[in-house]
């Protein structure tokens, strides 16, 4: 397939703005300036059906319809850029490679909705990225593309950084806003949503940057041609980050809708050394795990979750046969434990006896109804305040599921089967 988001990440200085002009880039920003009203941009993305890429798949063009309706000013545009989904590694490439593509997506983002004021969040952990993204942003600045009356134009628009401080909860959109408000980064109760009362309670778009970099594409080509890659109810491409026991880990740009299979067998090579394959994560660390039986599944938002489990932000982690899945299942929660904000008990007390029942069990002294508790343990979080809690059981409780056997084992033999 043509590369479409990664089209320019291969070139040599890809992240320079010469570089980037020199392969049309800011063409489509000047095209939307000089022939687009902020209502035909909007018309635009929602006829090509993109979808957020951050993880929950919202329609796009809806998000900044209900932004571009509300006139409270001023309105803030902010690109999540805060990737702390374990084993997800997209956003960063096109972060380090092709900042001005993520540039130009929030200045056509900025211009349908109204925003005078962006924000990029950047994952704390990203310094390289932070770096090249102020050289990127200066470059704007100085060839016009960003600040007052941009390109002779009645629009004003300019981007600033923030960086986390490496709290996983912050890429959940409230939490980031109170975090770029200077609070302590906690969710807030949705609804109101951020498009009415986001940053200092005004409205404020929140975009993921893969789908930022999707928009000058977009508009360049247009939604027709866009529409026509991948799912017909899920177009476009899609940024899939495989690790794990695989051959060839890295970053793949496919079709939307995609087969797990194929991703996992023909574009990252199969299993490391042969092995058989034993299970995967399809969606990061909080999506249900799928055995090798179901990976024929397409991976795009309606498949996965006809298929019990979720795209998320297209994490694959993938599993071979000398893998212990209560040990997977524990690393997981164990990191869900230290990323709960606390704020509420379901999650806060939740995912610390989830991990203190899994511990107990991959060390031999687990019982059989450790596994019901798991059970209803999850079925409580799912009262949690927001997503982290409400998704953060789903490993445990999907393996218990699918992998009864395994854990039955464990309570059996008083140790781990994998550990000799
Ligand atoms: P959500 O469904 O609450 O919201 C998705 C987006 O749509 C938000 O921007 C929200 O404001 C907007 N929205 C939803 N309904 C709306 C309405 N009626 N009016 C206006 N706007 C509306 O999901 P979420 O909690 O923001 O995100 C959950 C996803 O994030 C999960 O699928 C998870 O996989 C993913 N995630 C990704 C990462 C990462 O690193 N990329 C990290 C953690 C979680
Ligand atoms: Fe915090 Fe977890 Fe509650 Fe979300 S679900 S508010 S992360 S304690």
């Amino acid at each position: 397939m043509e590369r479409v988001i990664l089209r320019n990440v291969d070139r040599e200085d890809s992240h320079r703005i010469d570089v980037y002009l020199k392969h049309g880039g800011y063409q489509a920003f000047r095209k939307v300036l000089k022939e687009f009203s902020p209502q035909d941009v909007i018309e635009e993305i929602k006829r090509s059906g993109l979808r957020g890429r951050g993880g929950a798949g919202f329609p796009t063009g809806l998000k900044w319809e209900f932004a571009a309706a509300d006139f409270k000013e001023p309105k803030y545009f902010v690109c999540n850029a805060d990737e702390g989904e374990p084993c997800t590694f997209k956003d960063r490439m096109i972060i380090e490679k092709d900042p001005h593509a993520l540039i130009e997506g929030m200045l056509i983002g900025a211009y349908a909705t109204g925003c005078s004021v962006g924000y990029i969040y950047l994952r704390g952990e990203y310094p390289i990225g932070k770096r090249i993204l102020l050289q990127a942003i200066e470059e704007a600045r100085e060839r016009g593309f960003l600040g007052e009356n941009i390109l002779g134009s009645d629009f004003s628009f300019d981007i600033h950084i923030h960086s986390g401080a490496g709290a996983y909860i912050c890429g959940e959109e409230t939490a980031l806003i109170e975090s770029l408000e200077g609070k302590r980064g906690e969710p807030r109760i949705k609804p109101p949503f951020p498009v009415n009362a986001g940053f200092m309670w005004k409205p404020t778009v929140v975009n993921n940057v893969e789908t930022l970099a999707n928009v000058p594409v977009i508009i360049e080509r247009g939604a027709e041609w866009y529409s026509s890659i991948g799912s017909p109810d899920c177009p476009g491409p899609k940024l899939y980050s495989v690790s794990g026991k695989v051959k060839k880990p890295g970053v793949y740009e496919l079709p939307m809708g995609t087969p797990l299979e194929e991703i996992i067998f023909e574009h990252a090579g199969g299993i490391k050394e042969d092995r058989k394959l034993k299970a995967v994560f399809p969606g990061g660390a909080s999506s249900c795990v799928l055995t090798a039986d179901e990976i024929h599944v397409k991976m795009d938002f309606p498949s996965l979750a006809k298929a019990g489990t979720m795209l998320g932000s297209g994490a694959v982690m993938v599993l071979d046969e000398t893998d212990c899945i209560v040990k997977a299942a524990l690393r997981l929660l164990k990191f869900f434990r230290h990323e709960s904000c606390g704020k509420c008990a379901p999650c806060r007390e939740g995912t610390d006896w989830i991990v203190r029942i899994l511990y107990r069990i991959e060390n031999g002294k687990g019982s059989e109804d450790d596994l019901e508790t798991i059970v209803t343990i999850s079925e409580t979080m799912e009262n949690s305040f927001c997503g982290l809690g409400m998704a953060a059981h789903n490993p445990a409780v999907s393996t218990v599921k699918k992998f009864r056997d395994e854990y039955l084992k464990h309570i059996a033999l008083k140790r781990c089967p994998f550990k000799e």
